[in-house]
């Protein structure tokens, strides 16, 4: 660590002290006069750093108490109500999402925006990391049902461009994993549920548009591009996708206006010579770096 740093942090560090001692304050003066015993200041102690530990677990989005729009859950100054729809889309394919713990915190969602694109009964999301018949029957009905297909990525999986017509009837039901690429992986593999829906991938997707959250390749899109995507081709209807990606480019636009930087994916860096850091010299990971350049396939 740099000596900046660190002081920075020591500075930080102190102030953060003194607000905690404040809280304490607050919260012994509230308490009717006691006798000050060694063991009360022992207590005291460890219930402070009992605080100082869960406040620093929290995310950050709670700091913000700034008034928040409830169509799109954006700030009120930067709400994208204006890119959203007019009226909910129509569309006979619903979307169950099921998402990660940790997705749900971030500052930057995307499937809030999704969500207020969609009638509620046709967007549903369901957080968690592990899920299961007792606990989640609306969910397991879901994945029991002929009608539903699973996006997700893999060997098994068929292209949804490619499904069979027959397959492709009225009021399908689709599943998408929100979380990284990890967070999916592990949520897919952990759940035998997910395993019971067709699955299904997305073959040729454009680079993501989504470029504020750095995608490992151009294959990795962000929650609301996939769902985007995959509603079009089970709609028969290119508009969705225009429809569901227009906020989408909004937050980008916005982001990038206040200094947000632009984030291509290795990949993308890779292909266009615009990969400004040393390659590596070990052959296995030139290679790696080599299969990235040359192989879509995640
Ligand atoms: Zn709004």
């Amino acid at each position: 660590m740099s000596g900046e740093t660190s002081e920075a942090l020591s500075v930080a560090c102190n102030e953060m002290d003194t607000l905690f001692r404040g809280v304490a304050d607050l919260s012994i003066s509230s308490d009717p006069p006691r006798v000050e015993s060694h063991h009360h200041l022992t207590t005291s102690l460890e219930e402070e750093d009992f605080t100082l530990r869960d406040l620093l677990e929290l995310p950050i989005e709670i700091c913000e108490r700034r008034p928040t729009c409830l169509r799109c859950c954006r700030p009120e100054k930067v709400c994208l109500c204006p890119f959203l729809p007019g009226c909910p889309l129509d569309v006979s394919t619903s979307l169950y999402i099921v998402q990660h713990p940790a997705e749900e915190s971030r500052v930057l969602r995307t499937v809030p925006l999704l969500a207020a694109c969609l009638p509620p009964e046709k967007c549903k999301v369901f957080v968690g990391r592990r899920f299961s018949e007792e606990r989640n029957p609306e969910l397991a009905a879901v994945c029991q049902d002929r009608r539903t297909l699973l996006l997700y990525p893999g060997p098994e999986a068929q292209n949804l461009q490619d499904l069979n017509e027959d397959l492709m009837g009225d009021e399908q039901n689709i599943i998408i994993i929100d979380g990284t690429w990890s967070q999916a992986k592990d949520m897919f593999l952990r759940n035998s549920l997910f395993h019971l829906p067709k699955q299904v991938q997305l073959n040729s997707t454009p680079s993501s548009q989504y470029v504020i959250r750095t995608q490992p390749t151009n294959m990795c899109l962000s929650t609301l591009e996939c769902a985007a995507i995959a509603l079009s081709i089970m709609e028969k209807d290119p508009v969705i996708q225009e429809v569901l990606l227009k906020p989408l480019r909004a937050l980008c636009s916005f982001q990038l206006e206040h200094g947000a930087q632009v984030h291509h994916s290795k990949e993308h860096l890779l292909k266009t010579g615009l990969y400004d850091k040393p390659l590596p010299k070990n052959k296995r990971k030139m290679k790696r770096i080599q299969k990235l350049i040359t192989n879509q396939k995640i």
